[in-house]
Formats: structure tokens, sequence, C-alpha cells
């Protein structure tokens, strides 16, 4: 049997980056199965919809190497693979479940179910529909009043629901006993649970790999397999990714909740995929640093965690900085050109390919995201007139500044030769052996005057690449 297995987000905004998590998990096992994986867009949820999501959603996991073979943009053998173009769809099987009873009308007003909850809450018993419109007409129904025209369709469910499933995760689960579920909105819209179940089966799924939040639904899931007479698919539903204060992650709460904020920050693809497998995954070598094609070769859903992880972002910092670290100095620098020329320092000509080619392996160790390399490069691609100098910097090391600027200045005017080496030798000769001073207090103002700030690559390399001119230009404005 060929695996199918499906990723199913909702378009209603950022995407979030449990949908990275769950294609992550989806894919390591579809790859390692040679089966494939679908796409589909659940986008029934008219009041949340928004439409630049949907593109949002391939851009992220496009970006984030985790392909699809099936789905709204590459089409497929199911298509279509969005919900809201498969409403007739969905409507027999509707008509099915209500002519063989399972199923019936609901005409009860927003209005009237809210006070039936007040009440159920006042009196301290379960919540939930009280079945006041099962098997009456609308007629019978509107003569109580509360009642509306359109009607929505509940899920009648019976009293031996089947509350308890294997979990590929979690082994043998048992959820809460469901409420009467709405499957069909007033608006001709199915709801979630009608339509995952039926496009999960028409899809040919095999198994859903979905977050914990869905274990509740779970019992629903499998009576609309059962009553439709289908297979049920195998569940594993993955531990819910937290923040800091155990809460589910949110985009509230967090900006790594948004998927495009790893775009924004610099965090490359290859660590953030390595970052969210060791989140749910641990390889058996118990290696940390691992590639998508390793944690797909070992795939076992025993070895997929049942605790919540906490998302931490330090951790990913050190396993960008990891990354970082590793890449071709070619292509870290194809990497670096869009923020420094999103920040208007990059022009694309020769001369700043150039500087940009040095800079490199100067901010290769130093950078924990990618988009530290604005403020660190700052200095080397500024427009002169454009430069400035922090004045909280400057404000560091005034004492004495004066006269290591001046001593500087006349030491490095007299090079011939403007290398890193030479630069080095005559600021040494100059401010250690001619000041006396230790190296870190005599490149400290230095450093303010020629880089603007505090932060900055080493120092005579970094004035190497500046050249001769500018230095001299800096040193002399600052003393
Ligand atoms: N559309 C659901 C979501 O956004 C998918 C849940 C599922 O995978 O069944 O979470």
């Amino acid at each position: 049997m060929t695996v199918r297995l499906r990723v199913a987000p909702s378009p209603t905004g950022d995407p979030h980056v449990g949908t990275a998590y769950m294609s992550l998990f989806n894919l390591a096992f579809v790859r390692q199965q040679g089966g494939q994986f679908v796409l589909r867009v659940e986008d029934t949820d008219r009041a949340r919809f928004q439409a630049d999501s949907e593109a949002q959603v391939y851009e992220t996991l496009a970006w984030l190497g985790l392909d699809w073979d099936e789905g709204p943009d590459k089409g497929g053998p199911c298509a279509p693979y969005r919900q809201s173009e498969r409403l007739d769809t969905y409507q027999p099987y509707v008509e099915q479940l209500l002519g063989e009873g399972h199923a019936y009308h609901c005409w009860c007003t927003p209005e009237r179910l809210q006070e039936m909850r007040e009440d159920q809450q006042r009196r301290k018993v379960p919540t939930g529909y009280d079945r006041l419109c099962l098997g009456k007409t609308y007629e019978d129904r509107a003569a109580l009043g509360g009642a509306q025209e359109r009607p929505v369709v509940r899920m009648l469910i019976p009293d031996d629901v089947p509350l308890a499933f294997t979990d590929l995760i979690r082994g043998e689960v048992h959820a809460p006993r469901p409420d009467d579920q709405v499957i069909l909105k007033g608006d001709g819209f199915p709801t979630y649970h009608l339509a995952v179940v039926v496009d999960d089966h028409l899809m040919g799924i095999t198994h859903v790999v979905r977050g914990e939040e869905w274990i509740s639904s779970t019992p629903k899931h499998l009576l609309l397999f059962d009553w439709l007479g289908w297979e049920r698919p195998q569940f594993a539903h993955m531990p819910l990714l937290r923040n800091p204060d155990k809460s589910k992650i949110s985009k509230r709460k967090n900006p790594a909740a948004r998927l495009t904020w790893f775009v924004e920050q610099g965090y490359l693809p290859e660590a953030l995929v390595n970052f969210l497998g060791l989140l749910g995954y641990s390889l058996p070598s118990q290696e940390e640093i691992f590639t998508f094609a390793e944690m797909s070769a070992t795939f076992d859903w025993s070895r997929v965690n049942t605790v919540g992880p906490v998302f931490d972002l330090e951790k990913l910092g050190w396993l960008n900085g990891h990354y970082i670290r590793e890449l071709s100095e070619e292509d870290l620098r194809a990497r670096l050109v869009p923020f420094l020329a999103d920040a208007g320092l990059y022009d694309g000509s020769a001369g700043h390919l150039d500087l940009l080619t040095g800079a490199v392996p100067l901010v290769q160790t130093r950078m924990a995201v990618l988009s530290e390399v604005v403020d660190l490069l700052r200095f080397l691609f500024v427009p002169e007139q454009d430069f400035t100098v922090d004045p909280a910097a400057a404000e560091k090391n005034l004492v004495g500044a004066e006269a290591i600027l001046t001593a500087c200045t006349d030491a490095l005017e007299a090079l011939d030769e403007w290398t890193v080496e030479s630069v080095q030798a005559a600021m040494d000769a100059a401010l250690i052996d001619g000041l006396g001073l230790k190296r870190g207090k005599a490149y400290a103002p230095v450093r303010t005057a020629v880089t603007g700030s505090g932060i900055a690559p080493p120092l005579p390399e970094s004035m190497a690449l500046l050249g001769k001119a500018r230095v001299l230009r800096r040193l002399r404005a600052a003393a």
C-alpha cells in the first residue's frame, strides 16, 4: 500500500509555524515510505478567511524545502484541493446522513443557543446541545420561538460513540464524549469536521497526522467514517508547540508563531527544519544536528515526543549560527545580499560586491541570524555623507579618546601599504608601544570613530576593507 498523507492549513492569516511543523513530520514519514503528500486548503471558515494567506503558505513551505506532490497550485488526481471549490462534494453525504437518521436539522438561533448554555452553566449540568430541534419540522420548531429559517445540520451522537482509538504516537487514547456537532452550516458550507472526513476519504489519505488539539474531535470523525462505510485512516496527534509559559504557541504571544517572521529575521530554512524536527523527534544516535533526509531515513512514530515542546529561541539561534558557519562564503554572501539591499545599503555594483566578498569571512562567525549583518556592516556600505557615530557608543570611551585618535591618525597616514597587517602594526606601535595602552582600551575609541558603533567585525580587518581615505576622514572627524 502506498501511504498518502496531507497537511490541511486554514488560510486565516500569516502561515502558522505549526503548519511547517506538521508538514515536516508528515513529510518525513511520506518520503521514507515512498508515498504522496497532499496540500489541502481548508477554507470553509469564511469569517476568518484571508486572501493572501494561501500564497504565503506555498511560499514559506517551499522556502523550507517541504514540498508537496498534490495541491491547489499543482493539481493532482483528487482536484480540486481547495474545500471552497468542493461544496457540491459534501452535499450528498449530508443527505445520506440525514436520510439514515445519523443527522438532523437544527433551527436554533445563536441567541437561543447562548441562553441554553448559560442556563446549563447555572444549573451546573454538562453543556451541549439539548436536541430541542431533534425530530421536529420547521413548523413544529418555529412555534416554540428562538428559531431561524435556515437550519444547520447536526450529527446525532449515539450513546455508543467510539471514544477510544489507537494513536501512532500515543498508543491507546481516550477522548471525551462529543456534543451533537454541526456538520453543515446555514450558509451551505460544511464545517471542518465533515469536510475533513469526506476529503481524507476521497483523497485516499492513509495517515492523519495533526496537532493534539484535534484528539477531542477524533470520535466525531470516527463516527463519520463508520456511518459512511469508509475505512478509518490511522491517526498520529503531534504534541503542540508551546510558549515558554507552556501555553499553546500563538501569534498573539509569540512572534515566532508566524512563519514569515523566520524569513524576515534571517533564519536559514535548513536550521528551522532541524529545529522543528528536534522539537518533536530524536534521532536514534541522539545527534542534535540533522538534515531532513537523516530525519526521514530514521523516522519512527515511536520516537516522536508526546510532551509539548517549548519553542526555545535561544536554541534555535545556536542552531542557526551553526548552519551559518557551515555555509560556503559564496552561499552566505548570496543570502546576505537581500538583507543589505532591503536596508538600502547594497546597490549591487561591482564595488559593493567586492566589499561584501571581503566582509563575509568577518561576519560569518558573528551572526545568530542573517539580519544582524545590517548592523554589523552598516559602516562599510553606508554612503560617506550619511555616516554617523552612535552617541551612546561614543559616550563610553571619551576619556583619552582625543590623544588616541590623533596618534592613530598620524600613524596610519604614514602608511604606504594598506593591509590588515600593516594597519594593525601601525596602530599597535602608536597606541600600545607609544601611549602605553592595553589593546582593548586603545582600540575602543578607534572602533567607534571608524565604524560608528560598538559592535563591528574585528577592527584591523574592518579598517583594511574600508580603505585608507575613509578611515582617515572618520578618524579626523571624530577627533
Ligand atoms: N484545518 C485544520 C487546521 O488548520 C487541519 C486539522 C487537521 O489536520 O485535521 O488545523
